[in-house]
């Protein structure tokens, strides 16, 4: 069933019930309301012959016998009483013919009950319950008031549709925008973002719904140009061993040496690119485990220091480390933060040319450990700065490959830093140099030395 017949039959349903019950209290009370009236115009009429039927019967000997005869005789015709005992047989009636009858069913439990000592001694009734004017007055009273409830009930329900409609419409349209903007996201269809018709919870799904739908669209472009980029790394070194490759083949030659070594070069190359590959996409989506440990942070560094310098010494570039205010301990996999650092520094020797200076520092801010890499290098222009931690972005797209790298060093850096709970920021001025910082969260409880 469609929401909306549900919503309007729901609604029905509610009036009609209504309706139904405000019809049966209406029945009651009217037939309630009319006795007392009833009662309370002939209250003392009723109060002063039941004080002579009770006389009758105490001084009877406790019995109705003969209450008709005696009733005649003190002119109860002009009473408008009747009387009957208790199981509704009539004893007295100003018209005789209904002496011996039963008293009608409907008007049974409506009398006025005559007691001696608490007994139940009979049932007196006010005649005009017993006359048919009064009855049918009744009826008619009670008719005209369900004719009432029943055509505001059919209004009711009437508008009741209605309301239900235009309710429905409100809640189903956007509804049904909603699926039909999923039936076109299922063709792959992300452009037409979905109206937003209200402030309320619909509208805050569709906003939702609009933004989830950005996000997969997002992830879908990244996806597309992750591939396109892919294969283009790919191709280059793939062409080169192919080349080399088809061209002793057609010499008819067997491979040199230094033939060999190409190849070899490239193929290490397209190895290291399939591993950086692997690893970034691993540590993106969150299936790369971390080892975190504590670290002591200087002789850390240190078993690295030399490398760099030597380094450093071989490119006749300065190396300064300043460790004085370096935290005693980090928090961090090991063998993912020397890949960190060492990623950071090698893009600094790259970047720098002869003769210039490499700063790194390390120092503690609060419990944490802040890491700068700092060169007097070529710099990033402003408009690349907020680009080179994407995937195969290079600031010179045309550079040597053997200059640069595979433009995935800074994107695998930034995946690992944010998986230990960090970030990384850079600074830079073209032809000034880069400053590199990452924050790495330190550990929270004291250490306890072993
Ligand atoms: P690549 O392997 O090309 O170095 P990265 O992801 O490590 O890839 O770096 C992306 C780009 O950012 C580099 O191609 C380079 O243009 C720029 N870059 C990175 N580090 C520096 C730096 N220290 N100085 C200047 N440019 C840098």
């Amino acid at each position: 069933m469609r929401l909306t017949s549900k919503i309007s039959l729901i609604l029905v349903t509610v009036v009609l019930v209504t309706g139904v019950l405000i019809g049966v209290l209406c029945i009651e009370n009217t037939n309630d309301a009319l006795d007392e009236y009833l009662y309370e115009t002939h209250e003392v009429m009723l109060n002063e012959w039941a004080r002579t039927f009770v006389t009758y019967y105490t001084y009877n000997g406790e019995s109705w016998d003969g209450v008709d005869s005696i009733g005649r005789m003190m002119n109860l015709q002009q009473a408008g009483v009747v009387l009957s005992n208790l199981h509704g047989r009539i004893l007295y009636h100003y018209d005789v013919n209904y002496i011996g009858t039963q008293v009608p069913q409907e008007i049974y439990s409506r009398g006025y009950i005559l007691r001696v000592d608490n007994q139940v001694i009979g049932i007196l009734y006010p005649a005009a319950l017993f006359s048919d004017t009064f009855m049918q007055l009744e009826q008619d009273f009670v008719k005209s008031a369900i004719g009432a409830v029943a055509k505001g009930v059919f209004f009711t329900s009437l508008f009741a549709i209605i309301i239900g409609m235009g309710l429905s419409f409100n809640i189903v349209h956007p509804v049904r925008e909603l699926t039909t903007a999923v039936k076109r996201m299922a063709k792959g269809n992300f452009e037409e973002p979905l109206p937003i018709y209200s402030t309320d919870e619909i509208g805050d799904l569709s906003r939702s719904f609009n933004m989830m739908a950005q996000e997969i669209e997002h992830g879908i472009e990244l996806r597309k140009q992750m591939m396109a980029d892919t294969s283009h790394e790919l191709r280059t070194p793939l062409t080169v061993l192919a080349s080399k490759l088809e061209f002793t083949l057609e010499q008819n030659k067997p491979l040199e040496t230094e033939d060999v070594v190409v190849l070899y070069d490239e193929v290490i190359r397209l190895k290291g690119l399939v591993n950086e590959l692997q690893d970034l996409s691993k540590l993106e989506a969150g299936h790369a485990m971390l080892d975190k440990t504590l670290i002591r942070f200087r002789d850390y560094f240190e078993d690295f220091t030399v490398l760099l310098e030597a380094e450093a010494e071989s490119r006749s570039m300065q190396l300064e480390v300043n460790l004085e205010q370096a935290p005693e301990y980090c928090y961090a996999d090991p063998k993912r933060l020397k890949q960190i650092i060492l990623n950071l520094v090698n893009n600094a020797f790259r970047y720098t040319p002869e003769g210039g200076k490499i700063t790194i520092e390390a120092r503690q801010e609060g419990n944490d450990l802040m890491f700068s890499v700092q060169d007097t290098g070529m710099g990033i222009a402003p408009e690349d700065v907020d680009k080179i931690f994407e995937r195969f972005y290079r600031t010179d797209r045309s550079r040597d490959r053997e200059s640069g790298g595979s433009g995935l060093g800074l994107a695998i850096t930034k995946a690992l830093v944010e998986a230990h709970g960090g970030w990384i920021k850079v600074a830079s001025k073209v032809n000034e140099g880069s400053t590199f910082t990452v924050m790495l969260p330190g550990w929270q409880e004291p250490v306890e030395e072993k």
